[in-house]
């Protein structure tokens, strides 16, 4: 079973999307697909891989930072991992507050995280700031979203240096 901030932060983001259309059908669902030779999946919130223990077509690796899901490429909206439901957000942890930023892991693969997130549907923003905000209340989920915006801030200062780097 979910946690309970995790299972309302998933349903949260179960009809809401990025755009009011289908926002795969421009990019041919490109955050779903790996590429060849490629190990790639989603990283699972706390708690998160008992939902997909059961589940045929799914697995998990152990990573660094948690389990990242492994799955078949299309997958029912349920089942939609909460990486996945955020995608192109990220909420942030700041000192005064969750902020919600565009997820600089999406950048490479993702045409709406370069666009930012003026050019996302504002119903969606709203519900990925709730989402943080129900997570921060649970220490174990609060504790990963830290690490994630402390992710987030090392990825924001690497592009800057690079790109720096490519102006001289
Ligand atoms: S979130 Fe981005 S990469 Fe994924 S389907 Fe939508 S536009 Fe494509
Ligand atoms: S779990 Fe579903 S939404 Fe997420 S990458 Fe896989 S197929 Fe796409």
């Amino acid at each position: 079973m979910l946690p309970d901030s995790l299972a309302r932060a998933r349903a949260l983001l179960e009809n809401v999307t990025p755009l009011h259309a289908d926002c795969g059908l421009s990019c041919g669902h490109a955050c779903c697909r790996s590429l060849e030779g490629e190990l790639s999946g989603m990283l699972l919130f706390p708690g998160e891989d008992a939902y997909y223990a059961d589940l045929p077509d799914y697995r998990t690796v152990d990573t660094a930072d948690g389990p990242l899901l492994i799955c078949p490429g299309r997958c029912a909206r349920g089942d939609r991992p909460l990486s996945c439901r955020l995608m192109p957000l990220i909420p942030l942890v700041r000192a005064d507050g969750i902020k919600v930023a565009t997820d600089h892991r999406a950048k490479t693969v993702c045409p709406l995280a370069r666009q930012g997130k003026n050019a996302l549907s504002a119903e969606f923003v709203d519900a990925v700031r709730q989402v943080g905000r129900i997570l921060a209340e649970d220490e174990v989920q609060r504790a990963f979203l830290e690490k994630l915006t402390a992710q987030q801030d090392e990825l924001k200062a690497l592009r800057n240096q690079f790109r720096r780097g490519s102006h001289v």
